[in-house]
């Protein structure tokens, strides 16, 4: 199927991209191959001319990983897809595939922590500026942006504040100053939020996260027009190799078939949680977009058909003194999963201070919002009262 065919996403996400052998398999096959054989001299010769389309070697092309990436492309309403060896690689790749020395970026604060090493430890050895900004600060964006500015980076909502941002004003900005707006669409996926539509020019994904959606897989994807993405970016993947596994993009496949279920899922359950979060005596902020106390609440709503399953909270003297208590509530759950994964069908519960974002400098985690008492969790999809008890047995434990 062709993204120009008018299916709904369901639809999409059940048979996008789908091709089928000679043997008439009604499931995706997984082609374990790494390279492809040809009828004779004149046809390798062609192939590798680039004369004739077709499959060379599985670093270039794969059908199990074009499959993967047609499918996702469709379902972002996007033209063209890359898929990569990790979310990590999709960022890394998307920059050496789009800057050059003496370029600029200008990111968002509330980036996913490797994010933040990605650019201040490796993309500026190569000659490259990074400016950070507040997420909804628009000003700052625009004030950042120079002659030199290649593109502006944010994930909305945020990790792990959820701070969300409004994408059609940051792509006017963008288009303003002939750069490029990238979002990575981690936490939404295209199931909640379709950053093209709203004018991005590049969405980034960990697959890894709720598009597998069972924790398996470690993956990601680029998606954008075919003038940016098949050129540059595609071309860094096939020529340096962090390509998918046809293997991993089978499993992320299977995923995508049952995305939009699940994120309903997982945005009930996290809005519910919340909800029960901020009456709790020893919580002093929680952090979801779905709540009326989010300060980014009515533009969620519109941008966001739900507000997705992380959420985060502060617990009371969490400023200062919090990790211990937020370690006493770790230590005291027995369901919830101690991991920094999130996206999963398992709840995950996370420290951000010292895991995720253990790496920033106190300056940039306070800038960030991460607080020692600061606690993510990523709602799976258990039930949800047992999320609370497993939480509310930590919570009794706090002095308050
Ligand atoms: C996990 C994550 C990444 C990195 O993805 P990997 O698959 O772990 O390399 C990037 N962005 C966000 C928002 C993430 O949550």
């Amino acid at each position: 199927m062709s993204i120009d065919d008018e299916y709904g996403l369901d639809t999409l996400a059940v048979r996008g991209g789908q091709i089928r052998t000679h043997e008439g398999e009604h499931s995706e096959p997984i082609f374990a191959t790494s390279s492809y054989v040809y009828n004779s001299a004149a046809q390798a010769a062609a192939r590798f001319s680039g004369d004739e389309p077709g499959n060379i070697y599985s670093r270039f092309t794969n059908p199990t990983v074009r499959t993967f990436e047609e499918r996702l492309a469709a379902m972002e309403g996007g033209e063209r897809c890359v898929a990569t060896a990790s979310g990590m690689a999709a960022i890394a790749t998307t920059c050496y595939g789009l800057l050059q020395q003496g370029d600029h970026i200008v990111s968002s604060r509330s980036i996913f922590g490797s994010t933040v090493v990605l650019f201040n430890n490796f993309i500026v050895k190569f000659g490259v500026d990074v400016s950070y900004v507040s997420q909804t600060d628009y000003a700052a964006w625009e004030a950042a942006i120079t002659p030199k500015t290649r593109f502006l980076f944010l994930e909305t909502p945020s990790n792990p504040i959820t701070e969300v941002a409004d994408i059609a004003r940051l792509a006017d900005i963008a288009k303003k100053h002939h750069c490029l707006l990238i979002v990575d669409n981690c936490f939404c996926t295209p199931a909640l939020q379709k950053p093209l539509e709203l004018g991005a020019d590049i969405v980034i994904h960990s697959a890894t996260k709720y598009l597998d959606g069972q924790g398996r897989c470690i993956g990601g994807a680029i998606i954008g027009k075919e003038t940016v993405v098949g050129d540059a970016i595609y071309g860094f993947v096939r020529t340096a190799g962090p390509s998918m596994s046809p293997f991993n993009a089978w499993v992320f496949l299977k995923g995508l078939e049952t995305l939009r279920i699940r994120m309903k899922a997982h945005s009930d359950s996290a809005l519910t949680l919340a909800r029960w979060l901020e009456a709790q005596d020893c919580v002093e902020q929680v952090n979801y977009p779905g709540l009326e106390s989010h300060p980014q609440h009515e533009l969620a709503c519109q941008q966001q058909k739900a507000f997705g399953g992380v959420l985060s909270f502060l617990l009371k003297g969490g400023e200062s003194g919090g990790k211990a208590s937020a370690w006493t509530v770790i230590d005291n759950t027995r369901l919830l999963s101690i991991t920094a994964n999130l996206g999963d069908a398992k709840s995950t519960i996370t420290h951000p201070g010292t895991t995720t974002h253990g790496r920033l400098s106190d300056e940039a985690k306070q800038e960030a919002g991460i607080a020692p008492g600061l606690l993510r969790i990523s709602v799976g999809l258990e039930d949800v009262n047992d999320i609370k008890a497993d939480l509310a047995r930590g919570f009794k434990r706090l002095k308050t």
